[in-house]
């Protein structure tokens, strides 16, 4: 048996295990101190009550004979798929039914959609980006570009004709830079892409944050149907990341070399996949009830609130940042040029906060580090308060 030599190329651990290591190890050694983590993207709000009322049904429908539910549709049962159809049309974008597959989540499919594209294919990434998409080309042995995401464009990279590529990731609003492009802006790409015969992959999971002007879904864009899968999460909208679902958009009209990439991603999924539980997809599409929504709304609203404290929190240190709008992270530029880990080394041990480093987003995100909203107000307000009393000037 042969390895797969290409996991020798990955770096040595995931990002966030890291920083959770060097956390723990600041606390067990400095038990009289307390550590707060506005650190890695995770939810603190419970599910929404629609969400529970919804699971609890499905629960007691799993217990009677009449009701019960075995192997559900591979991708996705059809009530959950018009609910994210009606979703989407509400938000002027027209979908099939049959074009949306639900999944245990975002980072699954992130992953997994590269079942459905050949090894020679070059990927460009955006730098720095969510770690999976590169750590997954890299598994699959693929060649990966990158598009530089800087101060200068505004985190917000630009097609470069110079460049080709087969694979176009984009992320907006983007982890860890909270930017967000403009439907104009997502307009070049879709030009680009279709002129490189390329296809993009569209990760919304942040698109409940984006506000007035900034796109929330590739398919605003017109031609996107042609060249653009979208991946997207309840894990954000509606607090799903220990519950885990989301959901894949391939439209039918996305046709390379003859092959529907759509019938692809149905023949993938019906063959390595079985579904989502029954009882979270009932939960899932109570997100779009009317109560649902607006139970959803107010947690994402707390979210909100949570990231105007933390960006405040930069000004009243003249700390250049950016997001914070738009989404639930505040990428913020380490005072005194110190690296990122410096930068995070130096937080724990003054004010025993933790963020993230901004190069375990990529080599441009050396420099930066991220802060999420995600964490409770108490631990917000605390966390910032102890950052001004440090860094303001
Ligand atoms: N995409 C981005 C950009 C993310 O930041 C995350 C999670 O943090 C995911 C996808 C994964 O979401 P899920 O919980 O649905 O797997």
């Amino acid at each position: 048996m042969k390895p797969n030599i290409n996991y020798a190329n990955l770096a040595e651990s995931y990002l966030f295990s890291a920083v959770a290591k060097k956390a723990a190890d600041y606390a067990a050694a400095n038990p009289d101190k307390k550590v707060l983590k506005l650190s890695i993207g995770d939810v603190t709000l419970p599910l929404a009550p629609a969400v529970i009322a919804a699971m609890h049904e499905a629960v007691e429908e799993m217990g009677k004979k009449e009701t019960f539910k075995g192997y559900g549709p591979e991708q996705g049962y059809p009530f959950l798929r018009e609910s994210i159809k009606g979703y989407y049309a509400r938000r002027g974008v027209t979908l099939n039914a049959d074009e949306i597959f639900v999944s245990d989540g975002s980072k699954s499919d992130c992953g997994n959609i590269l079942d459905i594209f050949a090894k020679e294919n070059t990927v460009l990434v955006p730098d720095p980006v969510y770690p999976v998409y590169v750590d997954t080309n890299v598994m699959a042995g693929r060649k990966i570009v990158y598009a530089a995401a800087t101060e200068e464009n505004g985190f917000l990279p630009m097609p470069d004709e110079n460049t080709n590529a087969d694979i176009i990731y984009i992320c907006s609003p983007n982890n860890p830079t909270g930017a967000a492009y403009t439907k104009e802006q997502l307009g070049k790409w879709v030009e680009y892409a279709l002129r490189k015969n390329a296809v993009i992959l569209y990760d919304a999971a942040y698109e409940c944050f984006a506000e007035e002007g900034v796109a929330r879904s590739i398919y605003e864009v017109e031609g996107a149907k042609k060249c653009a899968i979208e991946l997207c999460s309840f894990s954000k909208t509606a607090g799903f990341t220990g519950t885990r679902c989301g959901y894949t958009v391939v439209p039918e009209t996305l046709v390379y070399e003859g092959m529907s990439l759509r019938k692809m991603w149905l023949r993938r999924q019906t063959t390595k996949f079985n579904g989502v539980s029954y009882i979270v997809q009932k939960g899932a599409a109570a997100v779009f009830t009317e109560e649902g929504e607006k139970q959803i709304r107010e947690n994402i609203d707390y979210y909100r609130e949570n990231a105007k404290i933390i960006a405040a929190c930069m000004e009243e240190c003249g700390i250049p940042y950016t997001g914070g709008k738009n989404s639930p992270y505040i990428w913020l530029k380490c005072p005194n040029s110190k690296k990122s880990w410096e930068f995070f080394d130096d937080m724990l041990e003054k004010v025993q906060v933790v963020g993230t480093p901004g190069s375990g987003f990529g080599e441009n995100g050396e420099g930066y580090f991220r802060l999420t909203a995600f964490g409770s107000r108490e631990t917000t307000k605390e966390a910032c308060a102890r950052i001004v009393k440090w860094l303001k000037k």
